[in-house]
């Protein structure tokens, strides 16, 4: 017997005597009372109702056989119909063999003969029925779930484990799966309905794996793992053998669910690895409304693991300093010629391994789990302390833009982070411009807006970043606190052979004129571009055809 040596601590265990003589009563308590706390019954019907009394934990029933009242044998009959007195072990007590046949048919664990065997004997006897009835609770309250009758999340692994060094030979498939939207089942249907759902999903596995190899568990809530023999079509058997029946079974509350797949497991995979992976998959499903399979693969294994080293090495990367800004230069364009106005600041990734990594690759990945705001932080200060230096340089100020992230916008210390760049690099307020993607504004727009309003109020100018593509309405627009518009490269790219993105192009501007605010157009590329948008009126333009981002040694050059 395995793992039971937690079980076997150091508390005294109780046992109960039932003898009707006293002399036995004696001579068993004299035995067992080192070791066992004693209670002593003289008939049967003494020893029900100790059992009974909820306030003992009796670990063992020494059983007399005849006795008056209610004899040994009555005992064991009531005892055997009773849920939570048949768990308690019996050792009958007995000087006919006859006796002892019937009592282990009718439950009794073991028997001792009277007159009474060596004490250590008995001892032993007595421990080994404790230490096997504790062994079985502990393996039945582990193993299985109760909701559902499958596997423990525990068990499950430790059953594959022992499973697979035999099985080596058949390949498998790791399968996680999940109910969309089943906390909306418990909260409008209740936890017992959820648990009916539950239950009959346990049940259509169980027979599920009648038909496969291999075994399943129900790990926490409304996930469910599956190892079985792999399958050409598994998403057929899936739908056959659990979809369909429960899908059906439940009609009403439209059911559908999200599965993730790891086909021919390796046999030298650390099993709870493998799993974590088909997790990943499935959860790669809970912004996708339409599919149920996602299936994990190299390129997402190898992307998992280039994001994740991207993550761990983000505060070693900022200490040396491998995130270089560049500058973008933006241009007035009223005049004859271009005429550098401002410039906007984009991060560049120079990885010692990678190379050089574009922010569209990492910025996303940061804005999920708020390393943004660090990466943000370290940009910023580099652009205060930039605009300064060509303040003391050239003796201009080129006022630069940051891009501040949705999630810099809830740090309640960004103003205060702002303030402390503008005033230790002694630079004016209005030089640090912010640029606020549209989509932030109208995600959460009341949290937003107050915020923006109150760094506006400061005097920080705000700009509204891929303008257009965030489906504000005018009427929104109209409210919001901005100082100027940059609309969004995509309407750009094809305005001059589109002619629902050109008028487009003439609708933003439009509504910057109503708004009295200025335009910037971003991502211009060609002359033909440039020329339709200046004879537009648009006002600043930003984009490859004038300059692309510049390491700040070449920006300065041009300034
Ligand atoms: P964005 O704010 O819309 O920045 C403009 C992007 O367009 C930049 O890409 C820029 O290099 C690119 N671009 C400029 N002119 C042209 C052009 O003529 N044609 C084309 N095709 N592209 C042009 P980049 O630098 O790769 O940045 C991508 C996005 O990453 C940015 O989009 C911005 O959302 C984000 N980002 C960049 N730096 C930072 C940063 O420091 N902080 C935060 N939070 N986000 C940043
Ligand atoms: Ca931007
Ligand atoms: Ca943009």
């Amino acid at each position: 017997m395995k793992n039971i040596s937690h079980y076997k601590d150091n508390i005294k265990r109780t046992i109960l005597i039932v003898d009707d003589e006293y002399i036995n009563r004696a001579l068993l308590d004299n035995i067992v009372n080192q070791e066992y706390n004693t209670l002593f019954a003289e008939d049967g019907e003494e020893a029900l109702k100790l059992m009974n009394d909820t306030n003992y934990h009796i670990s063992l029933v020494l059983l007399d056989l005849m006795m008056p009242k209610i004899n040994g044998f009555e005992v064991l009959d009531i005892v055997r119909q009773d849920e939570r007195l048949k768990k308690v072990p019996i050792i009958v007590l007995t000087s006919e063999l006859s006796a002892e046949v019937t009592s282990l048919q009718k439950g009794a664990v073991d028997f001792i003969s009277k007159p009474f065997e060596a004490p250590d004997v008995i001892l032993a006897r007595i421990k080994k029925a404790i230490d096997l009835e504790e062994y079985v609770e502990v393996i039945k309250n582990t193993e299985r779930d109760h909701l559902t009758g499958l596997f423990t999340k525990h068990y499950f692994f430790e059953y594959i484990n022992e499973y697979e060094e035999y099985k080596t030979s058949i390949n498998m498939d790791a399968v996680v799966l999940n109910i969309k939207r089943f906390h909306l089942i418990n909260e409008i249907r209740g936890h017992l309905y959820g648990d009916l759902v539950l239950s009959f999903i346990g049940k259509k596995l169980k027979e599920l794996f009648d038909y496969y190899e291999g075994i399943v568990c129900r790990t926490d809530g409304d996930t469910f793992y599956l190892f079985f023999e792999h399958q050409d079509d598994i998403e057929n058997t899936l739908d056959k053998y659990l979809i369909k029946p429960v899908v059906d079974k439940f009609h009403d509350l439209y059911l559908s669910f999200r599965i993730g797949i790891y086909q021919n497991v390796p046999v030298d995979a650390n099993i709870e690895d493998v799993f974590e992976c088909a997790l990943h998959a499935c959860n790669l499903l809970r912004k996708n409304y339409k599919d149920s399979f996602s299936y994990y693969d190299v390129e997402m294994h190898n992307k998992e693991i280039f994001n994740e080293r991207l993550i761990n090495h983000v505060d070693k990367a900022l200490e040396d300093k491998e995130f270089k800004v560049f500058f973008q230069p933006k241009y007035e364009i009223h005049g004859e010629k271009p005429v550098l106005c401002s410039a906007e600041a984009l991060v560049r990734w120079v990885h010692p391994e990678y190379g050089m990594i574009s922010p569209g690759v990492f910025i996303p990945l940061f804005e999920e789990n708020g390393l943004i705001q660090k990466i943000d932080y370290y940009v910023w200060n580099e652009v205060g302390r930039k605009i300064r230096e060509w303040m003391d340089r050239f003796n201009k100020v080129i006022p630069v833009s940051i891009n501040v992230s949705r999630i810099d916008i809830y740090d309640p210390l960004l103003e205060s982070k702002l303030m402390g760049i503008i005033e230790r690099n002694k630079i004016d307020i209005s030089s640090l411009m912010l640029e606020i993607t549209e989509s932030a504004y109208t995600s959460d727009s009341k949290t937003i807006i107050e915020t923006i309003t109150n760094l506006r109020y400061k005097g920080f100018l705000v700009e509204m970043d891929d303008f257009g593509t965030g489906y504000s309405s005018l009427n929104m627009v109209s409210n919001l606190p901005i100082d100027i518009l940059k609309i969004d490269m995509s309407f750009i790219k094809n305005m001059c052979n589109n002619e629902k993105d050109l008028k487009m192009v003439e609708i933003l501007l439009n509504i910057s004129e109503f708004l009295k605010v200025k335009v910037i157009a971003e991502g211009v590329e060609t002359k033909e571009q440039y020329d339709l948008l200046k004879e537009m009126g648009c006002d600043i333009i930003q984009g490859y055809y004038l300059s692309r981002p510049l390491p700040s040694d070449q920006f300065e050059a041009i300034i």
